[in-house]
């Protein structure tokens, strides 16, 4: 599991997303139910969590990790 931070982009409010997959294979931005707006939303995906650091990822260096380990 990865622990992903992403943010609607309609009501701006940010929450962790919970995935086994990489999110960064779709870009910065998937389409999510949102509770706050009641319905699908674009999320702009904002990082993750290292498991192993608890440290925050930007978007931007899980791209660079990523492009690294292949
Ligand atoms: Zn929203």
């Amino acid at each position: 599991m990865t622990r992903w931070i992403i943010k609607c982009t309609r009501c701006g409010v940010e929450k962790q997303f919970n995935v086994a997959f990489d999110l960064t294979i779709y870009g910065s931005s998937i389409w999510l139910y949102c509770k706050n707006c009641k319905a699908n939303t674009e999320h702009k995906v904002l990082g993750f969590i290292d498991d192993d650091t608890e440290r925050f990822i930007h978007f931007d260096e899980a791209v660079t990790i990523k492009f690294r380990s292949v």
